[in-house]
């Protein structure tokens, strides 16, 4: 990969959702496709997926990294499907240098998992563009995550498309699976927790979602745990002062989802 000069790059947040998006023709899959048109073409890609936890902060550094169908329970159509985008030790190692809050590890086992490919092969389909992925650290509160991001925004100035892949929203113990094909319907918390998240992510409160288990029931319903809920955090972080958010998918799902996604800059 050659890393050239590039105006700034934007950042995603997407709500990925159900696994099968990576196959199934929907509302949310179009927006990817189209976004993947519109966006310039990325020199590579730096995915956090909510799937990917890890003590300590490892980022991918093989060369072909391996398609993981990390679920359960799903048509075998969506375990034949193969993401075979190169990987790029360059960018690993280049972004195990940025980050100094902790001692990065490379990573030569896992590969993408299906927070990274279900959203990439709608969104680049032809899978020429170099990924690699960065774990999240359990052991780690938000604000970490949230500080570590922060010393990786110089790459977005070199092509790299930032992406944190997980759902705002995000109890699958509460999921209605009566309502698997029924786009739009939310709980009344689900909507509500959904709503004051963009609101603080609009008026620029980070702080409030770092601080996200002081919100209350809806947030604490919407945030049973943490890892589909950090990578917005990610995201966030990187967001520069005048830089505009734009919502996309902005529906929930199964009631006790949200696929809320946006792009900064
Ligand atoms: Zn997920």
């Amino acid at each position: 990969m050659t890393i050239q000069a590039y105006k700034k790059m934007p950042v995603l947040f997407a709500g990925h959702g159900s696994p099968m998006n990576a196959i199934e023709e929907n509302e949310f899959v179009q927006v990817w496709r189209a976004l993947g048109k519109s966006l310039p073409k990325p020199n590579a890609i730096l995915c956090v997926s909510a799937h990917w936890e890890t003590k300590g902060t490892f980022v991918t550094v093989m060369e072909k990294p391996l398609t993981i169908h990390d679920f359960g329970g799903f048509p075998q159509e969506l375990y034949e499907v193969q993401y075979p985008a190169p990987g790029s030790p360059e960018l690993a190692k280049e972004t195990k240098a940025l980050i100094s809050k902790t001692e990065v590890r490379l990573d030569e086992k896992w590969g993408l998992d299906h927070g990274c490919w279900s959203v990439l092969k709608q969104m680049f389909h032809a899978a020429n563009i170099p990924v690699i992925q960065m774990s999240l650290d359990y052991s780690r509160p938000a604000q970490y995550h949230y500080d570590l991001a922060k010393e990786i925004s110089s790459l977005r100035k070199k092509g790299i498309l930032i992406i944190g892949s997980g759902n705002l929203v995000h109890n699958l113990r509460l999921v209605d699976w009566g309502k698997m094909n029924e786009t739009g319907f939310g709980f009344d918390w689900a909507i509500e927790a959904n709503e004051k998240m963009k609101k603080l992510i609009l008026s620029n409160d980070h702080q409030s979602l770092i601080n996200y288990r002081d919100q209350g029931k809806a947030f604490d319903l919407a945030i049973p745990t943490p890892e589909h809920f950090l990578p917005l955090l990610y995201a966030l972080a990187l967001k520069e002062e005048n830089e505009q958010i734009e919502f996309f998918n902005d529906k929930p799902v199964m009631g006790s989802l949200t696929m809320t996604s946006l792009k900064i800059g």
